[in-house]
């Protein structure tokens, strides 16, 4: 499994080649990824032949485009059966792929497709930086017209919290940024407020942009929201927030689902602002992707509109996300529930047939 060999070690996987080779392989596999290991031309027959075993730590389940081809979501399952989300999104100038770091979560925020499904497990470094090398591959053998032929960006906005698995995360970012070429201004790791893990990302050598997903603006909402608040509240969450900014010197994002009825009234967006003004943090606002597990939907347009000029008139910057990719479950943890839900039907179905054989 190449990718979830380290870079560095991937000699040891052709050890009976010169050195070079393992030069090669790591250019086909992190600087111009491919889908299939026949395209990896200057690698000799026998070793593509093996590398072509088992060149992604993954199979694809599912593969389904929206928005006119500029919105394409996956489904990958691993040997183990874990599932991991991956979504990229084209824009005229940049192509920001959304990935996951967990297979489920545990955080379990209750507007959350992911989070109704608890955790699964950690998702190793290999898997997630193979979920960046397999878009890249995919755009170069088919580019989306009007979108960068390549990975711009890439955010940690998928399924699981990625400051609760450091080990893969960092790792992952490692690679991206020393070996990928990414730059770790275009890497962006969206946390639910898990502090310990923002003052370790503090630590990291990468300047990587930090965006936190705050949804309530006071703790009694958002520990309705968000469980992990119980233990990390309003306050820890910022003062995190703000030493990482002091440190990177990168602004902070702060990250809102608009619920209806929940954090879409006038006191939520006053006190949001004040935290933002506090931060010196841009605010994205997204309308909620509404999940068929729960009874959250979002907003109607006027008071989208209401929320979003009393941020402005309270003076935070503030920009109103459009939501990509509904017809395709883009949200979080969507592609998944729709999959165990067919896998349930399905199996239903099976049970009905056999009872009818027998
Ligand atoms: S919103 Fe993020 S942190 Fe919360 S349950 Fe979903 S995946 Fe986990």
């Amino acid at each position: 499994m190449p990718y979830l060999t380290a870079p560095e070690a991937l000699a040891d996987l052709l050890p009976d080649e010169p050195r070079f080779r393992s030069n090669q392989l790591e250019h086909w596999l992190y600087r111009t990824p491919v889908l299939d290991a026949s395209l990896m031309t200057n690698l000799p027959g026998h070793i593509r032949e093996r590398i072509g075993e088992a060149l992604w730590p993954f199979s694809v389940e599912v593969d389904q485009t929206a928005d006119g081809g500029k919105t394409r979501k996956w489904l990958f399952r691993t040997g183990d059966g874990a599932s991991i989300e991956t979504v990229l999104m084209g824009y005229p100038r940049r192509t920001t792929l959304c990935i996951s770091s967990q297979a489920g979560c545990a955080m379990g925020c209750s507007f959350c497709a992911t989070g109704q499904f608890g955790f699964e497990r950690h998702l190793r470094a290999g898997e997630i930086v193979a979920q960046v090398a397999y878009a890249a591959a995919s755009l170069r053998a088919a580019p989306i017209t009007g979108v960068p032929p390549r990975v711009t960006n890439v955010v940690f906005m998928g399924m699981g919290e990625p400051l609760a698995n450091p080990g893969g995360v960092f790792e992952a970012i490692r690679r991206m940024i020393d070996v990928m070429g990414i730059s770790a201004r275009a890497i962006t790791v969206s946390t639910v407020g898990h502090v310990p893990g923002i003052y370790r990302l503090a630590d990291t050598p990468w300047s990587v942009n930090l965006a936190v997903s705050l949804h309530a603006a006071d703790d009694a909402l958002r520990t309705r929201l968000v469980p992990l608040n119980e233990r990390y509240d309003i306050g820890a969450v910022v003062e995190a927030a703000s030493h990482y900014f002091a440190v990177k010197g990168r602004r902070i994002s702060l990250e809102w689902a608009l619920i209806a009825g929940t954090n879409d009234t006038e006191d939520q967006a006053r006190k949001l602002a004040a935290i933002a003004r506090g931060l010196a943090a841009h605010i994205n606002v997204i309308a909620l992707n509404p999940t068929p597990l729960s009874a959250d939907r979002p907003p109607d347009a006027a008071t989208i509109r209401s929320f979003m000029r009393t941020l402005r008139d309270e003076g935070a910057n503030a920009t109103l996300r459009d939501t990509r990719g509904q017809d395709i479950d883009a949200a979080c943890g969507q592609l998944r529930i729709r999959s165990a839900a067919s896998e349930q039907r399905e199996r239903a179905q099976e049970a009905d047939h056999a009872t009818d054989e027998g």
